[in-house]
């Protein structure tokens, strides 16, 4: 039995930190010295911001 994909997308959302703006995230990021995490995304789940490793 599949689990439908919006599954994983809610997932990988509700275990990341939010941010309420891409700067916010990136200043997060930088706050806790996590420098592997430049970039941030638009999450379409719930809206808010979420840091990439990518
Ligand atoms: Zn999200």
């Amino acid at each position: 039995m599949r689990k439908p994909a919006s599954e994983d997308k809610r997932r990988m959302c509700t275990g990341k930190r939010r941010y309420s703006s891409e700067g916010e995230a990136l200043q997060g990021a930088q706050r806790a010295g996590v420098e592997r995490w430049r970039k941030a995304y638009l999450c379409a789940n719930c809206g808010k911001w979420h840091l990439s490793t990518r």
